[in-house]
């Protein structure tokens, strides 16, 4: 079957597919039986664990103390039978390397008992460590081969559940994935690394307003962005099947200028797609709570309601997971790439992230009393100092070759990290820091013996171009691409905290706080000292437009455009002090995720560029001289009867053609060149300043060629038949 043909048929069977059936009777088993069904809770525990051991696990589970042997074996025992009777024959160490995805390694339950049978066995120890060959992910030099070993060690804060699969289930526990040396060579480990740090400093804080002592974690919601596409047209373009992206086509006639798809009816086949999505999440626990439409036809988003840090990290990765598990089930394919379709809106992933304790509350909320107000300013300050002194760092979190396509693309924030605060909570910071006192419309009030006025949460209009905006109760970090873990900017946001709320520590520990005047008195000169560094990254505007690149290079802020300038900042001197200082990540530890990030980068580019190439080659340019040999005869023949037709259309066509065969020479030639012993950095730079550009000028030949060629020639699908064809 010709190219063409194969794009033809994708939509003839599509069109004669008949909405899905449904699978399952949702009257009889509502939404409350199937909840957290399939995960090994504290309750469960309970129930199934003396009570001894139940109480010595639960201790760990709070304070962190290491788990001794006995407990382990007993908890196994438990999780075992509770498995079994769930249908489990394996068990699975889950760990999340440094690629961002998930890898699990399955080991049966079950050996031969020497007399013909089986027995189900499953130890502490193996609960607890596992050693899985893990040689063949990426560590960025941390281990040689010839010390190759690394270790699955069991995270009991998250607790082990069961994934389902039509012909049997398994028991996932998840895991921190180190090396011998105790090395990270996951983005589990400094997640929990830096929420510890986190709550060191937050208790420094809070001493001060009486609302220290129960631990103060972090916690995150994740909006999760996809956009959804038949089978059929997946399968017709192998861009799609290898990079997640288009790597050529033109927009659709009819975009997303209408708005008519943002929070419009949900098709009926999504829809059931996202019942059985959400189903499935419920069963594990994760409590999923929006889902709409998004900008772009075709385009979706689910977001569950916020989670302790460590936990949102992984049920976010369980929500990927899932949301591409269920869509092959309904014949679908989902796509997390942050850019697949160029000119339609891309796909982000906005972190809520915010932090407290049942006696601190949500330290990012304005609270009701004087007390609680002084503390939210204490902690809106200190993420104003954070995100100022690291802006660079945060940048670097969110970088990939994906997102590259989407951030600063009029749809998503640009790559300079600003925070928005809203007309209400900058002019209370502007007020405290011109005269101490806080002069609102109608009142003169001082911090800590006076209220604040009311700062309203922005659910509306609030500002949609910021990376970082704070939105009422917490702060949205905009610019994570719909692809990643949130594992890093979690890293990133614990730590950067942990080191402002120090320095908040260390300047109220300095003053006198002995009365609350003394220390309303004390709030004010912080926030004043924070307000007098750092107002500079604090951007109320339209962060699209042009003029703030020019008012934020004024000011000073960074703009890494790319994430061949992002990266290295894991290298800065600064970064390293920060990590190092909160024990978070060491120096080597950076250097080995700077090495893994960047060769993904590379690795990314280059998978592309291949496919730029061989399809270029093998599919567009003999669709191309095809439809150049038919405009050629039918000129020849109507020249016969002594008609001169028109030649203009064979002229672009065979104009284009031969533009598209010098710039894929263009392309080759560079990527032979690639691999001249260039260093990693150098190597990044080469591929955003050379390859980049010239894969959008084989794309550009490719698109004038699209709006040229006979439609029935065309081989691959296109971005109308992709996004309108449910
Ligand atoms: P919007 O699209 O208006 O941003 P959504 O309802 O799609 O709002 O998502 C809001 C997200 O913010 C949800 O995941 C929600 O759980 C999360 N969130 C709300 N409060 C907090 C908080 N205190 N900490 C972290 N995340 C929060
Ligand atoms: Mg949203």
């Amino acid at each position: 079957m010709s190219g063409n043909s194969v794009r033809l048929s994708a939509i003839s069977s599509i069109t004669s597919t008949p909405i899905v059936e449904s699978s399952f009777d949702f009257v009889s088993s509502p939404t409350s039986s199937v909840w957290g069904k399939n995960v090994f809770s504290l309750n469960e525990m309970a129930q199934r664990l003396p009570k001894t051991i139940f109480k010595s696990l639960k201790k760990t589970i709070t304070s962190g103390d290491p788990l001794d042997l006995s407990t382990a074996d007993a908890v196994a025992e438990a999780m075992k039978t509770w498995a079994i009777s769930n249908g489990a024959t394996h068990y699975a160490h889950v760990f999340y390397p440094l690629t961002g995805l998930t890898a699990e390694k399955h080991d049966s339950f079950f050996d031969p008992d020497g007399d013909g049978g089986t027995i189900a066995t499953f130890s502490g120890s193996a609960l607890i460590q596992g050693e899985p060959d893990g040689s063949s992910f990426p560590n960025g030099g941390i281990r040689q081969t010839f010390e190759a070993r690394g270790y699955t060690i069991w995270d009991v804060t998250s607790p082990a559940y069961i994934m389902e699969n039509p012909n049997g289930t398994t028991l996932c526990i998840p895991t921190a994935f180190v090396s011998w040396t105790g090395e990270s060579l996951d983005k589990k480990t400094p997640v929990l690394r830096s929420m510890q740090a986190l709550n060191t400093q937050a208790q420094r804080v809070l001493k001060f307003f009486g609302t220290d002592g129960p631990t103060i974690s972090s916690s995150a919601g994740a909006e999760q962005e996809y956009f959804l596409i038949d089978n059929h047209f997946f399968y017709a373009r192998p861009d799609l099947l290898a990079c997640g992206r288009t790597l050529f086509g033109s927009p659709p006639p009819k975009g997303q200028e209408f708005d008519d798809h943002y929070f419009g009816a949900i098709p009926e086949r999504v829809q059931a797609f996202m019942f059985e999505v959400e189903r499935e999440c419920f069963k594990l626990g994760i409590p999923t709570k929006t889902r709409h439409n998004e900008v772009a036809p075709g385009q979706f988003e689910i977001a569950p309601v916020y989670e302790y840090a460590n936990v949102a990290t992984d049920h976010q990765q369980l929500v990927m997971t899932t949301l591409k598990k269920v869509a092959t089930k309904f014949g679908m394919t989902c796509l997390m790439h942050e850019k697949p379709f160029a000119g339609v809106n891309g796909s982000g992933k906005h972190v809520n992230f915010s932090m407290g304790s049942s006696k601190a509350g949500n330290l990012f909320d304005p609270g009701e009393t004087p007390a609680e107000n002084a503390q939210f300013l204490v902690f809106c300050a200190a993420m104003i100092s954070a995100v100022f002194n690291h802006a660079k760092l945060l940048r670097s979190v969110v970088a990939s070759a994906s997102n590259d396509h989407r951030l600063g693309a009029n749809e998503a924030p640009p790559a300079i990290l600003s925070i928005f605060l809203g007309d209400e909570l900058n002019e209370i910071m502007e007020a405290i820091a011109s005269s101490g006192s806080i002069s609102s419309k109608q009142n003169t009030l001082s911090v800590g013996v006076d209220v604040l006025p009311p700062i309203p949460m922005h659910s509306g209009d609030r500002n949609r171009t910021s990376p970082m905006a704070f939105t009422g109760n917490r702060f949205e970090f905009r610019a994570v691409g719909s692809s990643q873990s949130i594992a890093g900017p979690m890293v990133a946001m614990n730590t950067i905290m942990a080191e402002a709320l120090d320095e908040a520590a260390t300047h109220l520990e300095s003053v006198d706080t002995s009365s609350p005047e003394a220390l309303g008195a004390a709030v004010e000169s912080y926030v004043k000292m924070v307000w007098g560094k750092c107002n500079k990254v604090v951007f109320n505007g339209d962060g699209y437009s042009d003029e703030w690149h020019v008012e934020a290079s004024n000011r000073g802020l960074p703009n890494l455009k790319t994430t061949a300038d992002a990266l290295g900042v894991l290298k800065d001197k600064s970064c390293i002090d920060l990590f190092e200082k909160y024990s978070v990540l060491s120096e080597r530890e950076l250097e080995s995720r700077y090495e893994v990030y960047a060769e993904q980068y590379i690795a990314t580019v280059n998978v592309e560029s291949n496919l730029v190439v061989e399809i270029a080659k093998t599919m567009i340019f003999p669709a191309a001289v095809r439809y150049q040999g038919e405009l050629a005869s039918s000129l020849a023949s109507l020249k016969a009867i002594g008609i001169e037709a028109d030649h203009s259309t064979i002229d672009k066509v065979t104009g284009l053609i031969k533009s598209l065969q010098d710039y894929v020479s263009q392309l080759e030639i560079l990527k032979e060149g690639e691999h001249q012993s260039l260093d990693v950095a150098s190597h990044c730079l080469f591929v955003k300043n050379e390859i980049l550009p010239k894969m959008v000028e084989v794309r550009d030949c490719v698109d004038a060629l699209e709006n040229l060629v006979a439609d029935d020639l065309w081989p691959l699908p296109t971005f109308q038949e992709m996004l309108y064809i449910k």
